[in-house]
């Protein structure tokens, strides 16, 4: 509490992201899906092309090359495309500029309890109401919650987080149809690791009201640079640009938009990260259930994983061996530990302290 802090900023509960270790601490790090392998080599070539004297310069407002290398990966024209720094920023302008104030509408945004929990945040500190629509009980998004329900916009994760559970486009498309007065927006952070996925972005040309919103983060290694971008249909993607320009009119720094188009334009370096994610995350489902966990089937580089000992005790317990799982300390989730996909190095490692957390338990 602040009394120069106005009531906004008092009231609101900011989101809390994943712990992140201390420099130097050597930990093994599966709380916040981040890729454990490097970006693809062609990054550091463009790094050794880039001229430093130019940043003496403001970037590209528009990330043109990087528009143009996202046009090239997700088959789109590049006046679809809107560049921001971070998906979250790109969801946070996303909010801004299509879902409406309470103050000039009783609608809601309608969004999944449960799903990334920056939603709620968004919508607290741009004034919107909002209206959390439970998933099924195994976790799955039924789009029927979302026909016939009044709303000035529709946001969710596909696939979803923490529950790590993904719908079909067809069920996208269904959404955005029954919903043609309101912009849905699908975030897509996990959408490539799904072995022959289908992106929402298919659906652009058919809906002008859905927004695609994609990272660099998760599936191209490069949590580091924030890159994010949104694909939509052009008079969405003006309408964002305007909200940029009123806000902050050269969001992605040189730097970043050099090694995001570079990354972009290496799909087949891409597509082996996600073949490696992928056959990990298989086998390490399996050892789990082995185990005794239980799980949603995964669409994306984490388990969502209901262990078959205490839950708290054992996130803590492998928190002090050095492995970092998020814990969500809430109704249901709670039972839960999410679990980041790493190498098989570390996946191996996790295993055998949880087999020996196990152990414990039994004896005690
Ligand atoms: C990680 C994540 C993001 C954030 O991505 P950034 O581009 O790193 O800001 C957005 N949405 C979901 C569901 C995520 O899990």
């Amino acid at each position: 509490m602040s009394k120069y802090w106005n009531k906004l900023i008092n009231d609101i509960e900011p989101y809390v992201a994943g712990e992140q270790p201390k420099p130097g601490q050597k930990v093994i790090k599966l709380n916040t899906n981040e890729n454990p392998y490097p970006p693809t080599p062609k990054v550091r070539e463009a790094l050794e092309k880039f001229n430093l004297a130019d940043l003496r310069l403001y970037p590209d407002t528009n990330s043109t090359d990087v528009i143009k290398a996202a046009a090239a990966f997700d088959g789109v024209s590049e006046e679809n495309i809107f560049c921001g720094n971070g998906s979250d920023e790109v969801l946070a302008i996303c909010f801004q500029t299509f879902f409406e104030k309470k103050a000039l509408t009783g609608l809601p945004v309608l969004m999944p309890d449960y799903s990334y929990s920056f939603y709620p945040v968004f919508s607290e500190f741009y004034d919107l109401r909002r209206k959390t629509i439970p998933l099924k009980e195994d976790f799955r998004l039924d789009p029927d919650d979302y026909i016939g329900v009044p709303n000035c916009g529709i946001v969710f994760a596909n696939p979803n987080a923490p529950t790590s559970r993904a719908i079909a486009v067809e069920d996208c498309s269904r959404i955005a149809e029954a919903n043609p007065d309101s912009v849905v927006i699908v975030d897509e952070a996990y959408v490539a690791f799904e072995e022959n996925y289908e992106s929402a972005v298919s659906l652009i040309g058919k809906y002008k009201n859905i927004c695609v919103v994609r990272t660099l983060s998760k599936a191209f290694s490069l949590a580091g640079i924030r890159l994010g971008y949104a694909v939509a249909d052009k008079e969405l993607i003006e309408g964002l640009r305007r909200a940029r320009d009123s806000f902050n009119s050269y969001p992605v720094d040189r730097l970043a938009q050099k090694v995001a188009e570079a990354a972009l334009l290496d799909t087949g370096y891409y597509n082996e990260t996600r073949a490696k994610i992928i056959a990990t995350r298989t086998w390490v489902e399996k050892e789990l259930k082995e185990l005794g966990f239980t799980m949603p089937p995964s669409s994306s580089n984490f388990v969502f994983a209901k262990p078959p000992v205490d839950c708290g005790a054992l996130y803590q317990n492998l928190r002090s061996k050095g492995i970092l799982v998020r814990y969500f300390n809430k109704p249901v989730l709670k039972d839960y530990l999410r679990i980041t996909i790493g190498t098989d190095e570390e996946m191996t490692e996790l295993l055998k302290a949880i087999r020996e957390e196990i152990k414990d338990a039994e004896n005690s």
